[in-house]
């Protein structure tokens, strides 16, 4: 078996979860008759410190619902340049919900409320409106990097003063709650909607929720409908998202200790490192003598994945199924590979 760093989605269901599964209550969720799923919804409503939550097939799926409750077409959506939902929805924003992006370059994933303020259009009969920004947290491409409330309630404001509401793709919040020592609810209170992830370091093998008020979820629901994300007996996949929020969240320090302890061997091989704040680990291969691909086929010989960043950018995960031997392991491998 491979040492497998490409993703905290591999992780699997835990024996708890796989339980659940099969005791699941469930019923119709199209009919909301399905007590499990509403079970979840409720819960992560709670946690969330929202009005209501819908449970959604995937963290694009609960984007995109966002930008399309949010928005109507034409209107332009503030992000950051990197995002996410930029960046590895394929265009959805574009296609589905016809809005025109407005990039911001982040410092590590975190927008200033003065590039918000400037990028926030005026009334003018030549300018699109601005209806949203969209925060992203922790921001996986600027290498699992945390926004902290502070941050985040500048950006909010900055925002909401101008009449633009706030999206959080908060898809590894919980690492971000975790990292900071935090309340989740410290970050969701400066954004209107927010998305996050059970199938990634939470283990749970399908599944997001998006939450907001009770009017938005209404809404967000018909629109889920329409992309025929409407399942019926859901609960089955909605109980270990149940178990994820309960069981899972405090064992992600784990993860993040681990990610800095690869990370600390990276560096000691004299390998470029970006910092480590949660759960993910970006490796410069310059000084490997290799582009990222290069240094990924080298790894997977050796039994070690992770995925490429761009040209000469690797990103390791750590999650659930990565142990202290598998650290150990996997910085014997990027020795072997790197040249005398
Ligand atoms: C994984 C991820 C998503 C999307 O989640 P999927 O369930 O893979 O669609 C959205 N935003 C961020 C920041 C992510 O890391």
């Amino acid at each position: 078996m491979p040492i497998d760093f490409r993703s905290d989605t591999v992780t699997k269901p835990t024996e708890e979860m796989k339980r659940a599964m099969l005791e699941a209550e469930v019923g119709d969720d199209v009919y909301g008759e399905d007590p499990t799923v509403n079970r979840l919804e409720k819960l992560a409503a709670e946690i969330l410190g929202k009005e209501a939550a819908l449970f959604v097939t995937s963290g694009t799926q609960g984007n995109q619902l966002a930008v399309l409750t949010h928005c109507v077409n034409g209107d332009e959506v503030i992000m950051e340049a990197d995002s996410h939902i930029f960046y590895s929805e394929g265009g959805a924003v574009a296609a589905l919900a016809g809005v025109q992006t407005r990039t911001i370059n982040g410092e590590r994933g975190v927008i200033t409320p003065e590039a918000i303020a400037r990028a926030v259009r005026s009334r003018n009969i030549h300018f699109p409106r601005t209806r949203l920004l969209c925060m992203e947290n922790t921001h996986n491409r600027a290498g699992g990097a945390v926004i902290s409330p502070e941050q985040m309630k500048a950006a909010y404001e900055a925002a909401h003063s101008r009449g633009v509401a706030v999206h959080l793709d908060g898809a590894r919040l919980f690492n971000a709650a975790v990292a900071l020592k935090r309340e989740i609810s410290d970050f969701t209170r400066y954004a209107d909607t927010v998305q996050v992830c059970l199938s990634k370091g939470l283990s749970a093998p399908i599944g997001s929720v998006l939450a907001g008020s009770r009017d938005f979820i209404e809404e967000a629901r018909w629109w889920r409908k329409k992309l025929g994300g409407g399942m019926r007996q859901a609960g089955y996949i909605a109980a270990p998202g149940i178990l994820a929020l309960t069981e899972m969240v405090p064992r992600l320090e784990e993860d993040h200790h681990r990610a800095k302890r690869l990370a600390e061997g990276l560096r000691q091989l004299s390998l470029t490192v970006e910092p480590v704040e949660t759960n993910i680990v970006l490796v410069h291969t310059e000084r490997a003598g290799m582009n990222a691909v290069q240094f990924l086929e080298q790894l997977a010989e050796r039994g070690v994945l992770a995925v490429d960043f761009d040209e000469s950018l690797v990103r390791f995960t750590t999650h659930r199924h990565i142990t202290d031997q598998d650290i150990q392991a996997a910085l014997t491998a990027v020795e072997a590979i790197l040249p005398a």
